[in-house]
């Protein structure tokens, strides 16, 4: 069928061979196909290329030209500047480049370079290059005198060391076209529905990004490769979805009112509009034949465990279990009590299971549930091990918080798959931009609770500079007085675990010792063993603690409402969500609660905290997050080098894109789940031959 031309090693491309090519591999470039994929990180044309007569000090300028002369120049400070004069067709310039002689052995007499960076006064006009590319090598046989056409847009590969621009651009030139006739082998897009979408085929996307004609034709070839990443992963999910909903019947719930009634009848209070809609969702999902598998994303405090409550009800009334797992004990033990609290109205016993629980309440605790006698359960990952029996388990609720990661939760999805097919609903207490919870949760379906209880006090928020530390303390010793409690918490320094930690225990040290020597002070930090954790987590709910020093560890959803204060230190090197995280530990309680953060002065950061500071709306906090830090740091953990979840697609601006991709792969999966039918092989081969780490990692393999 054609298909696989582009499987060809990279080592067997016109000027490649076996030592370019491991020099590819270190740009995980290691096929024909990868270096199609291997776009410019930059272009520039005459719209961004100076002329060299035009530059003005001041201006912040790109230009190219051939190096003229160049050497290193020793300055009496013992500096070491290396210099190389550079001539386009209008005139000349020197480019500094300070403390970098080793430049010299780079850059050579006769090369075609393209440099940005700024002008500045210096013996007249000097550039300062920030950026450099050498686009050809003095005398190298390839290249014409100025190496590309004029008017034409000049095109930065991603380059290492071994594998110079220059040494890219050859090896583009050489194989660009037999590339590109190959290209279209994986298209899998027939004419009509690229129409529709308003996307160029892949041969004419690959043509654009590689050798445009101008600066602008280059976004549309983008933006076919970012909805093809877009299409792949949510296709992955969908069919996932499929497996986990539809292949094997699930159970049909059904609803007495027996139970849910008089829960509502005896909360003080009405349902705020997003808890009665996520749970009409919830119910629909829960009563239809499909299993439900569904993600329930809403801010600290907006209700969840009642939502989740309520659907274990739905469970219980139609004679089925329901079970809440929690990340770790605290969490389990909390929700616990909550539960119990809300419940006894209604006469029903909550169980709590977690390591802590041994011998005889172990075996009468396990009896119960096996026999059925005992209908909720909350508990931590103790729940899924080995002689844990159900009767007849209706639904598993996962409170994740934080911790996101398909494999963790394909894990405990897969354990609850062991018994019957409960229903399951996974909940989140970080809000996160629907486009980055598409992108991570696609095989779920999505209920968001955006919509907090009224009168809710928002937690007051303040910017300080480290010059203003005492009044803060003062600040925090006042609330103590009163007999409340407070946090004070440090970020992770970057060197090491252990100076993060000698940190944190220095400031404790002094904390205690000279600041605040009458309080009672609890220190937290990463690499204290789980237990201690948390049981100095456990003493400070416990009121046996009045002051909590803490690196980030502090655990999301711990509920202590007696902490109404909360320093974080440093603010300016956390993101943003981190931060809304770690302020909802205040705010919990009916008292007036504060967080002050404290950061050295500085444009940008300020900028950014006061955003913060503004606002008490995690889902506008996470839209600003994502919009600030970039997509690359919220997926944490799946973004394992030679494989991220997106390289092409930007999930700040792709939204609509993606929303595309996942329909289409929701309808492919809804007609054809397996795949059979011949206008989806290729779609089909490219997941198998391209894709089969995921599909591994999404157990739809
Ligand atoms: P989350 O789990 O989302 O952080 P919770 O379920 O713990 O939030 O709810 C926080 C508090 O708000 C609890 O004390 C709960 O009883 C209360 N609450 C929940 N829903 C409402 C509501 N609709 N109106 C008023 N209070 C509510
Ligand atoms: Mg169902």
């Amino acid at each position: 069928m054609g298909y696989g031309h582009l499987d060809r090693p990279a080592q067997f491309m016109k000027g490649v061979g076996p030592r370019r090519a491991d020099s590819l591999k270190k740009l995980s470039v290691g096929t024909a196909r990868d270096l199609l994929y291997h776009v410019p990180r930059r272009y520039d044309d005459a719209s961004t290329i100076q002329s060299i007569e035009s530059l003005k000090v001041g201006d912040d300028a790109t230009i190219r030209g051939r190096v003229r002369s160049s050497g290193v120049i020793p300055t009496r400070s013992g500096l070491r500047i290396f210099q190389a004069v550079l001539q386009d067709a209008s005139g000349m310039i020197t480019c500094a480049w300070p403390g970098q002689p080793w430049l010299d052995r780079k850059i050579r007499e006769g090369d075609q370079l393209l440099v940005t960076g700024p002008v500045k006064f210096f013996h007249g006009r000097q550039l300062h290059p920030r950026e450099f590319t050498t686009l050809a090598r003095a005398g190298d046989p390839g290249q014409g005198e100025d190496g590309q056409e004029a008017g034409t847009v000049f095109t930065s590969y991603p380059a290492t060391d071994a594998l110079p621009q220059w040494v890219l651009r050859r090896i583009y030139e050489e194989n660009l076209d037999w590339l590109l006739e190959h290209a279209d082998e994986e298209e899998y897009l027939p004419p009509e529905l690229r129409e529709r979408l308003g996307l160029p085929g892949l041969q004419e996307a690959f043509r654009r990004l590689h050798r445009p004609r101008s600066l602008d034709e280059t976004e549309p070839g983008r933006r076919r490769l970012a909805f093809d990443e877009f299409f792949f992963l949510q296709l992955v999910q969908a069919l996932a979805r499929y497996r986990q909903t539809e292949v094997e019947p699930g159970i049909v719930h059904t609803r007495t009112n027996e139970l849910i009634r008089p829960l509502h009848e005896s909360l003080p209070f009405e349902l705020t509009g997003a808890q009665a809609r996520v749970l009409r969702e919830i119910y629909g999902d829960m009563a239809s034949p499909r299993r439900m598998n569904r993600f329930l994303q809403g801010d600290v405090g907006a209700g969840k465990t009642l939502v989740a409550l309520f659907a274990m009800l739905l469970s219980v009334e139609g004679g089925r279990q329901g079970a809440l797992m929690a990340p770790t004990e605290l969490l389990a033990e909390q929700h616990h009590l909550k539960l119990q609290e809300l419940l006894e109205p209604l006469e029903i016993p909550v169980a709590l299971l977690t390591g802590s629980v041994t011998g005889r309440a172990r075996e009468e605790l396990l009896e119960g549930l096996r026999e059925g006698r005992t209908p909720l359960v909350v508990g931590t990952h103790a729940l899924i091990q080995e002689g844990v029996e159900f009767r007849n388990l209706g639904l598993v609720v996962v409170d994740e918080q934080h911790r996101f990661g398909v494999r963790q939760r394909m894990a405990l999805v897969e354990e609850a798959e062991k018994g019957p097919r409960p229903d399951v609903l996974v909940m989140s207490a970080t809000p996160i931009p629907r486009s980055l919870a598409l992108t991570l949760y696609g095989d779920l379906e999505l209920s968001v609770l955006d919509e907090l209880p009224p009168g809710r006090r928002p937690v007051r928020t303040l910017l300080r500079y480290p010059s203003g530390r005492q009044e803060v303390y003062a600040g925090v010793r006042k609330e103590l007085e009163a007999g409340r409690q407070g946090y004070i918490v440090y970020p992770l320094v970057e060197e090491s675990e252990k100076t993060d930690l000698r940190a944190a225990t220095q400031e404790y040290e002094r904390l205690a010792r000279e600041v605040f020597p009458e309080r009672r002070l609890g220190l937290l930090h990463g690499q204290l063993p789980a237990e201690e954790k948390e049981a100095v987590m456990r003493a400070f709910r416990d009121g046996e603690l009045d002051l909590l020093v803490s690196t980030t560890v502090i655990e999301v959803g711990i509920d202590v409402p007696n902490a109404t204060v909360m320093v974080i230190e440093h603010a300016e090197r956390f993101g943003l969500s981190q931060l809304h995280q770690l302020r909802g530990r205040v705010g919990r309680g009916a008292e007036a609660s504060w967080c002050v953060l404290i950061a050295e002065p500085g444009e940008m950061a300020r900028e950014r905290l006061e955003v913060f500071a503004a606002t008490n709306d995690g889902f506008e906090i996470a839209r600003a997050d994502l919009r600030i830090r970039g997509q690359g740091d919220l997926f944490g953990s799946q973004q394992h080098g030679r494989d991220p979840l997106l390289r092409f697609a930007d999930l700040t601006t792709d939204a609509e894109l993606l929303e595309q991709a996942r329909a289409l792969a929701r309808k492919v999966v809804a007609a054809d789940p397996e795949l059979k039918d011949p206008r989806h092989e290729r779609i089909r081969t490219i997941l198998e031959h391209r894709h089969a780490e995921r599909l591994r990692m999404w157990k739809v393999g």
